[in-house]
């Protein structure tokens, strides 16, 4: 049974130091190796039995156990090559459900590699973190070809994400991450569950593609975000100045163009991109 060979694996701690994983700070090397904590992560995607996990990051393998643990079968990808090893030994306990592509996430073809309908579970690496979230929720094709996002972030990061408005966490990663899709903070973890801790507290994010609003333009909902909160301290009157039809969209939906961009719900800036499409 690959579940009982993924259990009789040697302790992580001890795979880091037979394959000299010394952390590097430089690839964002945080480890986990709490077995709880891993599995309670992998259970907020819901069941995995038989579903495909798109893993970026495993480095040890810890956050890749649990998955397969649970079910899946996982593809995952690693920058740092001196983790491949570990994780051949994981893919074979696993009886061949793990594969592991050897790179940098932000190059690799997730959706190609995955398939429509995998989940994303990852601890990401805190320096591209953000930019692949960007790069998953930006999907020009909706529903996206995953099928939920479950993500490690900085704890003030994943704040910013579910932000609600009138908040100083809202803004364009909020909105980005609301429009379409729904988005929970699932449980933080203190920095001292990492090896090493990193300085600040983490949180895991849940996030689930809902239906696209219609009549919207992503690049005009981006354009006028991008105004907004490039210019969050002042009225809309004067942020939404450069975007053409803005203020025109703002006297349409009666909505007072001397409120600033913090106050105005999803909703209401979904709104204007799509009057100014019309
Ligand atoms: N999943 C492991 C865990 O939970 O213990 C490791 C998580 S650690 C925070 C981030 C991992 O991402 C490291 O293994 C690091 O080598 C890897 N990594 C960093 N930058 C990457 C990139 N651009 N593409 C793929 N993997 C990357």
């Amino acid at each position: 049974m690959s579940a009982d060979a993924i259990r009789a694996l040697p302790p992580l701690r001890e795979v880091i130091s037979r394959y000299g994983l010394s952390a590097s700070k430089a690839l964002g090397q945080n480890f986990l190796f709490d077995g709880q904590l891993l599995d309670r992560i992998a259970r907020v995607p819901g069941s995995l039995e038989g579903e495909t996990v798109y893993e970026v990051g495993p480095g040890p393998g810890g956050l890749t156990r649990a998955l397969l643990g649970a079910g899946a079968k996982v593809v995952a990808v690693e920058r740092d090559r001196r983790c491949l090893p570990a994780l051949a030994e994981l893919d074979e306990a696993s009886g061949g459900r793990l594969r592991v592509i050897s790179g940098d996430a932000l190059e690799v073809d997730a959706a190609a590699e995955a398939g429509v309908g995998a989940h994303i579970v990852a601890n990401l690496p805190y320096n591209v973190g953000t930019a692949l979230l960007v790069n998953w929720l930006g999907s020009e094709a909706w529903p996206p070809w995953w099928r939920s996002l479950t993500l490690m972030f900085q704890k003030e990061v994943a704040e910013r994400i579910v932000a609600a408005p009138d908040s100083s966490a809202y803004g364009r990663l909020a909105v980005l991450a609301q429009w379409r899709s729904t988005a929970k903070l699932a449980f933080t973890v203190h920095r001292s569950a990492f090896v090493p801790p990193p300085k600040v507290m983490s949180a895991v994010v849940h996030i689930t593609p809902a239906a696209q609003p219609e009549d919207v333009r992503p690049a005009d909902l981006e354009r006028i975000t991008a105004a907004a909160f490039g210019q969050r301290r002042k009225m809309l009157r004067q942020s939404l100045k450069s975007v053409p039809g803005a203020l025109d969209a703002l006297a349409a939906l009666e909505i007072d163009p001397q409120r600033r961009a913090e106050t105005l719900s999803v909703d209401e800036f979904v709104a204007i991109a799509r009057t100014i499409r019309a």
